[in-house]
């Protein structure tokens, strides 16, 4: 394969000499130090003029620390098994804990200074970090003492933390039987699940009763570490004040209950529409009903094409210059600077990703490109990514480019719909159109509709607590039901095994945060209002969509959306997405 498929680190260091590197490293530690020494215990006392020159300087200490810890990260995920990498990428972790453990006193002493006056978050010196400062503000009503807080952490270490590390242990050392072509293979969790999507319909089926029926065994393991987990976090709440067990999440993510009430209640009212999809897509599959086991499987008159690295390239850019012609520019730059590593290799990450290049005001992604319309869409997806790292790094200061799972995926489904809508305009024939239609539907269901049934399955395990019931493997299992049927309704058939589907779910087990699932509700539906809007307004919806990827993490959800005449409190809103997503269906049902 070509070099162009391969990143050019060189960009992120002006020296790649592993000595050179390890120097850098020291540097920024002693330089924490030193800022400690000038700067803790006098936070307390600053006026607004101290407080920007202190956040001032925090950004330029990142912005210059960050091409040396990137490059060690980005070098060690293009090839894991190199010595050097993992040596340096080794070293740059053990610094940036170092610095975090130098730093802690900031965000501590800040909260203080906050607590005793407030009004400063309010000084026309700090407009800037307003909402920075607002969202530190947020936290300090829920911090226990210092010597509380270290108590939990100590406790965390062999309390939730175990359980959850003995849940991903779990299914990372487990292997399971699958019978492939009349031989019996032994596989890893990780390699079973990538049977969900085989074109083989009955092999499909067998995977997922294997997976189920195996982790059914260890049911006594899975509710232990539930109960323990949930019990552990109503505590904490109680200890910290929060008045639900969503508000750590809600404050994580800078949104309000009301906005999530809204958007939940959007999405109960349109389980017909989903419903109305799967049966589409029972009918183009030739079956009576799907199964659980077709839900995430290809249609079978996909047609088997593969895209070159070329044709990608020149797709999505044109997809985005379409809608904005610096967009298509600076997505053109990520191939043409080698900011990509798509090349398929031995050694390299799994999965895809996007790193932000802060200092360059670009980004850097991997994937590993095997030219199926699959690549295509997650490469556009990244790209959506870069393109919001072009804009928020050239507004924005480093503190308010932190921005929450909500926000985080605007550029990058929006990307997606982008290439959606090029594909569909050369699509040549029906199977072509359905191919495409049912990859964007298949992704919408499963983000909105499958997730929405994991969040209303945590709200009502916390409710099952709360009324003082024990949460036995079989009784998460009925709220589990309960849960994915309101949902799914009748449109599919669950093999008996799927009771157990939360057994699998990480996000129930993920220490000391909460309701991890609705951020993803929130980015697919949010997303498909703004292509929705996007498609009444055309060009003149352009710098609205460009004001918000700018903005990063310097105004909430809510006032992003305000700020394009959208209120995420109402139903009327979220309903736009629905509406988006019905012309979709509209359309696949026309090809039939
Ligand atoms: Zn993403």
């Amino acid at each position: 394969m070509s070099e162009e498929m391969r990143w050019d680190l060189l960009q992120l260091v002006k020296s790649t000499e592993p000595d050179w590197i390890a120097k850098r490293l020291e540097e920024a530690v002693q330089k924490a130090g030193l800022w400690r020494e000038r700067y803790q215990g006098k936070i307390e006392s600053l006026d607004a003029k101290g407080v920007l020159e202190l956040l001032e300087e925090k950004d330029k200490f990142s912005l210059e620390i960050e091409g040396v810890l990137q490059y060690c990260a980005l070098r060690y995920a293009a090839d894991t098994t190199d010595l050097v990498s993992q040596q340096l990428h080794n070293s740059a972790r053990k610094a940036g804990t170092k610095i975090g453990q130098a730093l802690a006193f900031m965000d501590i002493e800040m909260g203080k200074l906050l607590a005793s006056n407030p009004t400063i978050v309010e000084a026309p010196a700090l407009v800037e970090y307003k909402h920075y400062l607002e969202r530190t503000l947020r936290v300090i009503p829920h911090l226990l003492s210092e010597t509380e807080e270290r108590l939990v952490m100590a406790k965390d270490q062999n309390g939730v933390n175990a359980w959850s590390q003995l849940q991903g242990d779990w299914l990372s050392t487990r292997t399971f039987q699958l019978t492939v072509d009349g031989k019996v293979r032994t596989l890893p969790y990780g390699e079973i699940i990538g049977y969900y999507q085989h074109h083989d319909r009955a092999l499909r089926k067998q995977a997922n009763q294997v997976v189920y029926h195996d982790l059914s065994k260890d049911e006594i393991v899975w509710s232990s570490a539930i109960r323990a987990i949930c019990s552990d976090h109503l505590q904490m709440c109680e200890w910290r004040k929060y008045p639900s067990p969503m508000t750590q999440s809600l404050i994580a993510n800078d949104l309000e209950q009301g906005a999530i009430d809204a958007l939940m209640r959007t999405m109960m009212k349109n389980v017909d529409l989903y419903r109305r999809y799967l049966r589409l897509k029972a009918k183009l599959m030739e079956l009576p009903k799907l199964g659980n086991w077709d839900v995430v499987a290809p249609l079978p008159s996909t047609p088997n094409k593969k895209f070159s690295w070329d044709e990608s390239r020149k797709l999505i850019v044109s997809a985005y210059s379409h809608f904005d012609q610096q967009f298509g520019d600076w997505v053109d730059e990520m191939y043409q600077k080698r900011h990509i590593d798509a090349e398929v290799r031995k050694g390299k990450e799994s999965g895809a990703f996007c790193s932000t290049w802060f200092g360059g005001k670009s980004a850097f992604i991997l994937q590993s490109f095997n030219g199926t319309m699959n690549d295509v869409y997650t490469q556009a997806h990244e790209l959506g990514h870069g393109v919001h790292a072009y804009l928020g790094s050239r507004a924005q200061k480093p503190s308010n480019y932190e921005i929450g799972s909500c926000i985080a995926e605007c550029g990058s489904i929006f990307g997606e719909l982008l290439l959606t809508e090029r594909l569909l305009k050369s699509a040549k024939s029906d199977s072509e159109r359905q191919a495409v239609l049912a990859m964007i539907l298949d992704e919408f269901g499963m983000s909105a509709f499958q997730v929405s049934a994991r969040y209303f399955f945590e709200k009502s395990m916390y409710e099952t607590v709360q009324a003082g019931k024990f949460l036995d493997g079989e009784t998460i299992s009925k709220v589990w039901v309960t849960a994915r049927d309101s949902v799914y309704g009748d449109a599919m058939e669950w093999l008996p095994e799927m009771k157990w589907e939360w057994t699998m779910k990480m996000h129930y087990y993920i220490p000391n945060y909460r309701f991890y699932n609705y951020p993803y509700v929130f980015a697919q539906l949010f997303v498909f209002s703004l292509y929705r809007l996007y498609k009444e307004e055309g060009t003149s919806f352009v710098p609205k969509l460009r004001r918000l990827l700018s903005a990063g993490s310097s105004l909430s959800p809510t006032d992003l959306a305000k700020e394009i005449g959208f209120d995420i409190y109402t139903d009327e809103f979220w309903q736009k997405g629905m509406k988006q997503a019905k012309e979709f269906i509209d359309q696949l049902e026309k090809t039939l």
